[in-house]
């Protein structure tokens, strides 16, 4: 008889197909046999009236680390990963952006001992090194994170540049992730805001306005089917981009569409109230509950491939300081995404099997990842989370442990709660809160292996 590290007894496990009772059994870290009464286990857990789920899988993360450790940290960050039953991320930071297999190689080694859950690391392109992407991919950056506006610091490609990226990581067999605002149309909106002397946070939707998110993704999705490239279109904001993105899915381009809570949850029109809480760009464009369920529905479908977080924190005091035109972009979100996601399967907006197709087991397949995660399934990494669907909590900046020690989603009350989350069959969070010493370790990308 195998003898089991560990099994999870009586849980309803959950796939992208559907759901079954079963117990699951793990050996070396990995799942080694799902079924009915599996016993000879070192260590049982009763997950009976417990959803068991798959590790959330989030591809979209930056931990400032290393870069801005007064924002984020690895322990920071991949804590309020496990805790909210996220087992696996993919990260860059723009402030020590990876750019050479040296930088890469410097990072993941420094990286070892300070992440609570499994990690792959991203590389930045920049415009004139496209003969980086082949070293870079065979090295294994997880993607190639692509800017059409300068951002962060970082410098956009046009149109020139997005192509001959693009043709690159078509030879290399690698997938990018691009960031599309138009710049132009950015620049001139900038110059009308900042001659009428505005600093208030009605500038967000004008600035980053829909048109320089449209024109950039409706570019760089059709050059990514002419190129025969694989890319995602990062945060998504509203359902018209998403329907070139389609189009031009339907037309033959390997296009992923990436979905973020704040494009569903949050209103275009609290920036005038919050200011640089809701500076995140593109910003929210959601209107109305119909907006929000639209957003829902296209995620339901398929349209949007699948959800990360865009995690990108910044303290309440460093989003305080000093104009909105200078502070930080972005939001936390770690802490929050599978609660959203969790509490949107209990208000029927999505099925517990939608919460698992869109946020484990596509994300891992879209970078490669799937052979060992994203799955409750033999063989599979024993990434498991349990999941006491009736649970209600209230999201509060009181328990983040991102070191935003915000969140935009404060006060909501949301149904479905992550009661345990194991990593390759060790808990490593329970309740909210991380247990144990950091396990995580870093994931060469499908290049390399
Ligand atoms: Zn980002």
């Amino acid at each position: 008889m195998t003898q089991f590290e560990i099994t999870i007894r009586n849980g309803t496990i959950v796939t992208p197909q559907g759901r079954r009772r079963a117990d699951v059994g793990v050996v070396d870290g990995r799942i080694a046999a799902i079924g009915k009464n599996i016993d000879g286990a070192a260590r049982e857990v009763d997950a009976g009236g417990l959803l068991v789920m798959p590790g959330g899988v989030d591809t979209h993360v930056h931990l400032m680390d290393p870069g801005d450790p007064t924002r984020e940290d690895f322990p920071t960050g991949s804590a309020a990963a496990g805790a909210s039953g996220v087992t696996t991320i993919i990260e860059h930071s723009h402030g020590r952006p990876v750019r050479s297999v040296e930088q890469l190689k410097e990072k993941a080694a420094y990286l070892a001992d300070r992440s609570h859950v499994d990690f792959g690391l991203a590389a930045h392109a920049w415009p004139g090194e496209a003969d980086h992407v082949a070293p870079l991919w065979e090295a294994g950056v997880s993607f190639f994170k692509v800017f059409t506006c300068t951002t962060h610091g970082i410098p956009g490609h046009d149109a020139g540049a997005l192509r001959t990226h693009l043709t690159a990581t078509a030879e290399a067999g690698a997938v990018s992730l691009l960031h599309c605002e138009d710049e132009s149309l950015t620049a001139v909106a900038e110059e009308v805001l900042r001659s009428e002397g505005r600093d208030d946070g009605g500038i967000l939707s004008d600035w980053r306005n829909r048109d320089a998110e449209l024109v950039a993704a409706a570019v760089a999705s059709l050059l990514v089917r002419r190129t025969g490239a694989r890319a995602t279109i990062a945060h998504v904001s509203n359902p018209e981009v998403a329907s070139y993105l389609q189009a031009e899915r339907e037309r033959g381009g390997r296009l992923n569409a990436e979905g973020c809570p704040q494009y569903f949850l949050l209103r275009e029109d609290e920036a005038l109230e919050q200011g640089a809480l809701r500076k995140f760009t593109p910003p929210a464009r959601a209107r109305s509950a119909a907006d929000e369920e639209e957003m829902w529905t296209l995620l339901r479908r398929g349209i949007l491939t699948h959800m990360s977080t865009d995690h990108a924190p910044s303290t309440l005091q460093q989003k305080n300081a000093g104009s909105i035109w200078d502070v930080h972009f972005g939001l936390p979100g770690l802490d929050s995404t599978f609660s959203i996601l969790l509490d949107a399967a209990a208000r029927g907006s999505l099925s517990y099997e939608d919460v698992v197709r869109v946020y484990s087991e596509n994300p891992a397949k879209i970078y490669g990842l799937d052979d060992r995660k994203g799955r409750i399934a033999v063989g599979r990494d024993a990434d498991i989370v349990l999941v006491d669907p009736t649970a209600q909590r209230t999201l509060s900046n009181e328990t983040v442990l991102s070191k935003a020690g915000w969140t935009p989603f404060d006060g909501r009350t949301v149904t479905g709660r992550v009661m345990q989350t194991y990593l390759r069959g060790e808990l490593i969070a329970e309740n909210g809160a991380v247990v144990g010493e950091r396990s995580g370790s870093f994931l060469p990308g499908a290049g390399a292996r």
